[in-house]
């Protein structure tokens, strides 16, 4: 954490109110160096995954740019420009930009699909001040002239490496050619593949490059343990945890939609408070399933990694993968919902046989070893699986760490 306070860092005072009102009283790092330098009208590239504050780091000096500047939008144009890759995201981030502009007098849309357009259209008529978007829909908006992108003074790609997992880069840079040369741009990405490293040299002029590597955040916020077990042992293994009531609020990370259903499905009969979102339920569902779960009334969220994009709920105390994703990038993601703006969190891996090429590709990533768990004495004997392979005859895979720190981490299940 940062020793500067918000007005330190040159915000005004309808932002620091604002803030103060949210209970942000510190910067983050990502705030405290990006947002003098966005203040200056630098580009920016943030190397920084969700939970860092990264939101606030590009939507503050945006807010208070835009509200200096009093220039009114035209007709269907936007001054700010942010592009999201998922629906939820955009949301969010509308959401937050809104709150912590809510003391200036900007107009704020959101233009995402999945949801009628005719509203989104109807909001760009007399033109927005922020305009948050994900790609695909603000295409098709631009095309039928609902939108123009001519008047654009600042670019923000959020989620540059998501935008590209989703195959979205093409939509990107298209929009990207639609907008004003000169302008004020600010790109956001948990991972710097070489096609982002790309992107940015394209879209960014002299930027400052601020790193708060993924691995960082994983490492020193979040106890994570991974637990061997057969595929089908997983929801049994799941159940039984979840009698352990420091899991009070959880999300459970499958690889697919069915997979996801049939996980909450399982819960739930088990008397579980659980929804499911995945790209398969409808925008409504979606925001229903997340509201539930951020006010309580569901304990248990199943989620696929497109569809949990950009979830940002406080208080999530475990993040449970029950299946390993096939990029370990998505790990760094998944977890990360958890232990938010610095608060402490537990990650639980599921990992069976055929799993074992994705753990080491996540402990690689994350440059340290998963503290291994051994539920053995916890779960029913399985005569039908024995323990795998590479583990040593004290149920320790070859590094891990000793026995006695895995007692110790049994201990604390128990209690
Ligand atoms: P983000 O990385 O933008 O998704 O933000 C992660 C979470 O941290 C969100 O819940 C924000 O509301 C919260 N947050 C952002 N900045 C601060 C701050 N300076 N102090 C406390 N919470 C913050």
């Amino acid at each position: 954490m940062s020793h500067f306070t918000f007005a330190a860092l040159g915000l005004a005072e309808p932002l620091q109110r604002a803030l103060a009102a949210e209970g942000y009283h510190t910067p983050t790092p990502i705030q405290s160096r990006a947002i003098p330098l966005a203040l200056e009208g630098r580009d920016v590239l943030g190397v920084a995954q969700t939970g860092t504050g990264k939101t606030a780091a590009f939507g503050l000096p945006l807010l208070q740019r835009l509200a200096e500047d009093r220039v009114a939008a035209g007709p269907r144009t936007a001054r700010a420009l942010i592009l999201a890759p998922t629906r939820e995201l955009a949301i969010q981030s509308h959401e937050s930009l809104r709150c912590y502009g809510r003391h200036l007098p900007l107009r704020h849309a959101v233009v995402i699909g999945g949801i009628n357009q005719s509203k989104q259209a109807e909001t760009m008529r007399r033109g927005v001040d922020i305009l948050v978007a994900t790609p695909g829909r603000l295409i098709d908006l631009t095309n039928q002239k609902h939108v123009r992108l001519d008047a654009v003074t600042t670019l923000v790609i959020d989620e540059a490496d998501r935008m590209l997992d989703m195959g979205f880069i093409r939509d990107v840079r298209r929009i990207v050619a639609w907008l004003p040369r000169e302008r004020q741009s600010m790109l956001f990405s948990a991972t710097m593949p070489s096609e982002i490293e790309h992107l940015a040299a394209q879209v960014l002029r002299n930027p400052v490059r601020i790193d708060i590597s993924p691995a960082r955040v994983t490492a020193d916020d979040i106890e994570q343990r991974v637990y061997f077990v057969a595929a089908q042992d997983k929801r049994m293994l799941l159940t039984e945890l979840l009698t352990d009531r420091a899991m009070k609020r959880v999300i459970v990370f499958t690889r697919t939609k069915h997979g996801a259903n049939k996980v909450a499905e399982h819960l739930g009969k088990a008397g579980h408070t659980v929804d499911a979102i995945h790209g398969n339920k409808s925008q409504n569902a979606r925001q229903g399933a997340l509201e539930r779960f951020r006010t309580g009334r569901a304990r248990i969220l199943v989620a696929t990694d497109i569809a949990a994009r950009g979830i940002d709920i406080d208080d999530v105390t475990h993040v449970v993968n029950f299946e390993l994703p096939d990029v370990a990038e998505s790990y760094v993601h998944r977890v990360g919902r958890t232990a938010r703006a610095g608060s402490a969190g537990t990650a639980i891996a599921f990992c069976d046989d055929s799993e074992r090429d994705s753990l080491r590709a996540i402990e690689r990533l994350v440059k340290q070893r998963l503290v291994v768990i051994d539920h053995a004495r916890r779960t029913q004997p399985r005569d039908h699986a024995p323990p795998p392979k590479s583990r040593t005859p004290a149920g320790r895979r070859p590094g891990h760490p000793a026995p006695r720190r895995r007692e110790q981490f049994q201990k604390v299940l128990q209690q």
